[in-house]
């Protein structure tokens, strides 16, 4: 008798122990995304052309180039987030494809293809930088909603994803866990889930940037224009997934674009 109980405490022990060692393993902290977004970021900047950096573009808009207008958009909506542990910054890569994605932590890439697809030098770019807002507010919810930590724990959880196991050691590990990130990052392998929330957070955080002459009718104006790219021209479009569907997301940004409008001004 005295055994076996002493037997179901030892049991209990190391059941225990083994889900502390899980949840060590399974959870990535801040601070942790935070490195390995900043080592996936150097990897990504020595690889690619950076406006502002490699080439200068012409400022004709307002004075101003489209990577500035790209960065000072994405830094009013980070100032409606108010207080919060990331480290954002938004970069302008030349590259034709229409992609724009965010790494952990929070370094913030959109390519010139995008750019251009929202026609962001036009005479009149004040439609142009709502969309582009939509953008820029919907990769900011993929980092503080921690949308890669979640999927990477998931998939450690299934087993998988053991291309990115964070704390390995050794260059050759390093090196695949950037590669990991960045095929992550940049080929939007997010969860229908985690694109659904970064719909609605980026809908209200344009909402909250009325203050900034911004529009929340600007993420499903930019959802339309890039569906109908990624019709016209497949190849070019990385940004749209096929899950959700883009009809499915116009669908919902509108309801929930014309239901905030509804709301009584405050
Ligand atoms: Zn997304």
């Amino acid at each position: 008798m005295r055994k076996s109980l002493i037997a179901t405490w030892i049991l209990g022990l190391v059941i225990a122990a083994s889900m502390t060692c899980h949840a060590g393993l399974f959870s990535v902290s801040v601070s942790e995304q935070k490195k390995v977004g900043a080592q996936a970021a150097q990897e990504i900047e020595r690889k690619s052309v950076i406006l502002g950096r490699d080439l200068q573009a012409p400022k004709n808009i307002g004075g101003r180039s489209v990577d500035e207008i790209v960065s000072e958009i994405g830094t009013n909506l980070v100032s409606l987030l108010g207080p919060n542990p990331w480290s954002f910054s938004f970069k302008v890569i030349q590259n034709k494809e229409v992609n724009a994605f965010a790494l952990p932590g929070g370094p913030i890439y959109v390519y010139t293809g995008l750019l251009k697809a929202l026609k962001l030098e036009s005479d009149s770019p004040r439609e142009a930088v709502n969309m582009l807002a939509g953008v820029l507010g919907h990769e900011i919810v993929h980092v503080t909603g921690q949308h890669w930590a979640q999927q990477y724990k998931k998939d450690q959880e299934r087993g998988l994803g053991l291309a990115i196991i964070l704390g390995a050691a050794g260059a050759n590990k390093s090196t695949q866990q950037v590669a990991g990130i960045l095929n992550f990052a940049q080929s939007q392998k997010y969860s229908r889930k985690d694109e659904y929330r970064s719909d609605d957070g980026g809908i209200k955080l344009l909402n909250d940037g009325r203050r900034f002459g911004y529009d929340p009718q600007g993420v499903v104006d930019m959802l339309r224009v890039l569906d109908k790219i990624s019709q016209d021209t497949p190849k070019s479009m990385v940004w749209l997934s096929d899950h959700p569907s883009t009809v499915d997301r116009i669908k919902r940004a509108e309801k929930k674009v014309s239901d905030l409008k509804a709301l009584p001004l405050k």
